[in-house]
């Protein structure tokens, strides 16, 4: 009986090849973007995309089945998403590099939508010109300024698809058009009208969307924050629905910690979306967190990749997790340098005294990381907490007015601490984790400023000197240079 049902679909597949290339070009090419969205895929590209996905699943009479789809299959098209960084486009030739890799991918027979970032460095010339003219100036015309390298970065690029002899178009955040909130300089996307782009795929275009920019209901340019381009590449994979979604960079995939800080990481195969959410908020700038947080929530699978290999790789995976996932405790450290420290102490303790103290710091926009509450003493107590290094000014003049108000002992501030943390599935089930950690930092005289732990994660504050220190011995504390057998 089975057999015979295989065989029906076997010859199904083979008098209706035509239907299974449109089912999927309608997919591919629908009318259906406009929100983002990635939940109902039509079945056919599930099968599609499962057996792309799973050369392995090949063996007996399905594997006939499998080896038959695969000639089909490349007929058909798959839709991408590539993103290059700053480095990846960073210079003429850099972006000469960038325009034969995408046409190389296409000519494999792929619609390419490729988003760019400003060119190296220039964000950052960016806003310290502006910062030349006023060290907080209005957050609307500082988005008006921060765009415009990634306006640059898209003609640029365009050209020199065309130079090549590419079809080729670009778009800024504005005409994809990329909706978003009105909170200039870290806005949220809301919607994503790419129906011009569509037709643009169709007509065998290269579409290249500048990241990082959105615009209001207004038609105010707005921007996404620091490293956002990732979250454009995200975004326009979900409303495109397209079967992946691959970030170009300067290392060839993510690392059990910053290859930079400890030459011994070791690139990891895949992660979980919930780990690289830890590692991306804990301060691994390899993808912005927004970026992690839109592929979980719309399933896009993402990939992280070198744009300077010769030989591409197969970079990191960032998926779910299943059976093909690396069993570790660990599965990475990540650090961030952004932190400072404030403490208040001597406050009353008493009902309502914490959102005396962190209410302003909220009211001012300021986001508040860790938080420790010491039992109090004598009817009084004390608070430590974090903010971003850029907010340690305004957080401290915020404390220091709260301190005279509620009677404060002591007002104290350290701008030199930085946040490392253990990163890991694993710990879920496994006890002395925190305990192995401290030990380790212990031993090479490191102090523990704070800590905080949640499932997956142990985060310590210590002083900025022993960052790498602190990395490498606990690089090498869990054995994160070798792979768990
Ligand atoms: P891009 O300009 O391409 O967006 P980024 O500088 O934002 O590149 O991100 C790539 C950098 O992230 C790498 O050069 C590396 O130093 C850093 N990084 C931090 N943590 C990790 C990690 N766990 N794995 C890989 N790279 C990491
Ligand atoms: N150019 C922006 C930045 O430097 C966005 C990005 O590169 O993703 O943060
Ligand atoms: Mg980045």
């Amino acid at each position: 009986m089975l057999i015979l049902i295989c065989a029906k679909i076997f010859i199904f597949f083979g008098v209706h090849s035509r239907c299974l290339r449109s089912f999927a070009y309608s997919f591919i090419s629908g009318d259906i973007c406009v929100q983002p969205g990635y939940s109902q895929n039509t079945h056919s590209y599930d099968i599609i995309h499962h057996l792309k996905a799973r050369p392995h699943n090949r063996s007996g009479f399905l594997g006939g089945i499998y080896e038959f789809k695969q000639t089909e299959l490349s007929n058909i098209m798959a839709l991408i998403v590539q993103k290059y960084g700053g480095t990846s486009v960073g210079t003429i030739e850099r972006i000469q590099a960038v325009a034969d890799r995408v046409i190389a991918n296409r000519d494999k027979g792929n619609q390419i939508v490729v988003v760019v970032s400003a060119m190296s460095g220039e964000t950052n010339r960016l806003i310290s010109l502006a910062n030349e003219i006023e060290k907080r100036p209005s957050t609307r015309e500082m988005d008006v300024l921060v765009s415009t390298g990634e306006q640059v970065t898209i003609a640029l690029l365009t050209m020199a698809l065309q130079a090549k002899g590419a079809k080729a178009r670009s778009y800024t955040g504005g005409q994809v058009k990329m909706l978003t909130d009105n909170v200039h300089s870290k806005a949220r996307i809301l919607d994503i009208q790419c129906g011009n782009m569509q037709q643009d795929l169709k007509d065998g275009n290269i579409i290249v969307v500048a990241g990082f920019q959105g615009v209001d209901e207004n038609g105010n340019i707005t921007t996404l924050g620091r490293g956002g381009s990732d979250t454009t590449a995200v975004a326009m994979a979900a409303a495109l629905k397209a079967d992946e979604c691959q970030i170009y960079t300067d290392v060839d995939g993510v690392y059990t910690t910053d290859p930079r800080v400890e030459p011994r990481a070791r690139k990891l195969d895949r992660i979980t979306f919930d780990e690289m959410l830890e590692m991306a908020s804990l301060g691994s700038k390899v993808l912005q967190i927004r970026s992690v947080e839109f592929a979980g929530k719309y399933n896009v699978p993402l990939r992280v990749l070198s744009s300077f290999e010769e030989v591409q790789g197969e970079g990191t995976l960032i998926t779910t997790e299943d059976d093909e996932m690396e069993q570790a405790i660990i599965s990475g450290i990540a650090f961030n340098r952004d932190e400072a420290q404030l403490t208040i102490s001597g406050v009353p303790d008493k009902p309502g005294v914490a959102s005396d103290i962190l209410g302003p710091v909220t009211e001012a926009n300021i986001e508040i990381d860790m938080i420790v509450q010491n039992v109090g003493e004598d009817g009084t107590t004390d608070f430590t907490f974090t903010v971003h290094r850029n907010d340690y000014d305004a957080a401290l003049a915020l404390l220091e007015k709260t301190g005279e108000t509620l009677g404060a002992k002591k007002v104290k501030g350290n701008d030199t601490i930085v946040k490392i943390s253990l990163v890991g599935v694993g710990m879920r089930s496994h006890a002395g984790i925190a305990s192995s950690m401290f030990a380790a930092l212990g031993k090479e005289g490191i102090n523990i400023l704070m800590i905080s732990t949640s499932e997956i994660k142990i985060s310590v504050v210590v002083d900025e000197k022993y960052l790498e220190l602190g990395v490498r011995s606990l690089h090498s504390e869990f054995g994160l240079e070798t792979q768990p057998a």
